[in-house]
């Protein structure tokens, strides 16, 4: 397992990281609260916490990846009654979108989505133990709140001090509760809205609690490595953290607390050309996941990212096509005559250089997760292969491979380079080889007609066949 430090919230300092039990690392990350389509500022909280996944993997830790979904609260029943569905079909569709999104973006390191609504009655054991232990008390409306006075660590995460939260701050006045700070784990609900039975009455799940419950069930009572964006860390972490402790006894919840910098919508003037890029599946559709995620990663990610609307994808579509012209170019001759073709062999110097590279970029990101610089590097590595650009063609199929290593590390651990399947996949993989071969058969016994009828409605059904001294090669059309 690679050494690697990590800027812990808890902490406030920069700490090498020790998972409770190696190689295992439970890793939380607050999802989604589907009650609209995600956000550009969604994709970069995701993006990042997907290469913390990546590296960690590729570093030899057995990362169990779990990122939870508030599929009902204020917002889906608010929603969902406007346009007069059901809320948690409402957070399903919206869901499934995500999904797809995230998949297309090149996220697919997480191992469980939970749904909240799954996981009532984890809640509410949870619940009981706290009112048990005097932690929460109930509601005369069958509402349960979690005292916070009880919990007088509270705010060691965020940093608030109880005394700013006192009346006078920003906290709306209910007399359900005995202190403005409190906050509800269990909403009594009102006739309509999904409702669950609990000892003291129908409700449904408060928010903070859905990630602790959960928690404790996938996870254990403590979490390795706990994340999100950080506007999340007041009040929902903190709350996290009150109830998790005072609920299990044992301290801290999460060993690593991890916040990512937010997205900064840039307020500038929107041509009703440009539309609404501020949706995920706009920028997506844009750019392309590749330009997408390099204008993710390329930036600090504690920082602040400004995000404007048209420049900022344009940018990143450039710089992208800059970075990848010579691995590009390398794929290209590796897909046409394969990892055998002959050719001259590496000078010594740069299979060197390549090989320290990657020790290089792992090392760049097991600092704190540094994907900037391991961006910087990747450049500076296109950059001293330009001059070889021309020679490229010269090189065998082994030397060619060592070239692209530094940029193989950037499609494992940032995502980056991900090509759209250059031949049909699923279905088409095992039926095409069929076609083919019946085209084959055709053509030996001189039935050259049958041969190009087959070949016409490959195509037609958009597949592309190649013909050539050492065989019949094929590929997925490009659409339209
Ligand atoms: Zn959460």
């Amino acid at each position: 397992m690679r050494r690697f430090t990590v800027y812990d919230s808890r902490t406030r300092e920069t700490r090498v990281f020790a998972p409770l039990s190696p190689p295992r690392v439970g890793l939380y990350v607050c999802g989604l609260t589907p009650y609209a389509p995600a956000h550009v500022g969604h994709g970069r909280t995701m993006t990042f916490f997907d290469v913390v996944a990546r590296a960690l993997r590729r570093w030899g830790y057995r990362v169990f990846y779990v990122q939870n979904v508030t599929n009902l609260d204020d917002h889906l029943i608010a929603r969902a009654s406007e346009d007069g569905v059901d809320p948690l079909a409402l957070a399903d569709r919206h869901f499934q979108d995500f999904r797809r999104s995230m998949d297309t973006l090149g996220n697919r390191s997480v191992n469980h989505y939970p749904f909240a609504t799954d996981y009532v009655p984890e809640i509410l054991a949870q619940i009981r133990q706290l009112v048990e232990k005097g932690y929460a008390y109930v509601a005369d409306d069958g509402s349960v709140y979690f005292s916070v006075a009880k919990f007088p660590e509270y705010g060691k995460l965020s940093g608030q001090k109880l005394e700013a939260l006192k009346p006078g701050a920003r906290l709306e006045l209910d007399e359900r509760k005995r202190a403005p700070e409190d906050f509800v784990i269990w909403k009594a609900t009102t006739p309509g809205e999904p409702s669950w039975e609990s000892p003291w009455g129908p409700g449904r799940p408060g928010w903070h609690i859905e990630d602790t419950a959960m928690i404790f069930r996938l996870l254990g009572e403590r979490c390795d490595l706990h994340g999100a964006a950080v506007d999340l860390i007041f009040p929902h972490h903190e709350a996290e953290v009150a109830l998790a402790e005072a609920a299990s006894g044992v301290a801290p919840f999460a060993n690593y607390w991890m916040h990512g910098g937010l997205l900064l919508m840039e307020e500038e003037k929107m041509s009703k050309s440009l539309g609404n890029v501020a949706l995920l599946d706009d920028a997506i559709e844009r750019v392309g996941p590749g330009p997408l995620r390099l204008y993710y990663l390329n930036a600090q990610y504690r920082s602040p990212l400004v995000f404007q609307a048209g420049k900022s994808l344009e940018e990143a579509r450039e710089a992208y096509s800059r970075l990848t012209v010579v691995y590009d170019r390398i794929s290209e001759l590796l897909e046409r005559d394969g990892p055998e073709r002959p050719g001259a062999e590496l000078p010594e110097a740069l299979g060197d250089a390549a090989e320290q590279l990657v020790e290089r970029l792992d090392t760049t990101l097991a600092d704190d997760f540094n994907t900037r610089e391991a961006i910087a590097l990747l450049f500076g590595w296109t950059r001293r292969l330009a001059e070889e650009l021309p020679r490229l063609e010269g090189y065998s199929g082994s030397a060619l491979e060592e070239l692209a290593q530094p940029y193989r590390w950037g499609e494992e651990v940032l995502g980056l380079f991900v090509r759209a399947p250059t031949g049909p996949t699923g279905a088409w993989a095992a039926i095409v080889p069929v076609a083919l071969a019946a085209r084959a058969r055709a053509r030996a016994r001189g039935d050259y007609a049958e041969a190009d009828r087959i070949r016409d409605e490959l195509r037609a059904a958009g597949v592309e066949l190649e013909d050539d001294s050492s065989g019949t090669r094929w590929r997925a059309a490009p659409p339209g």
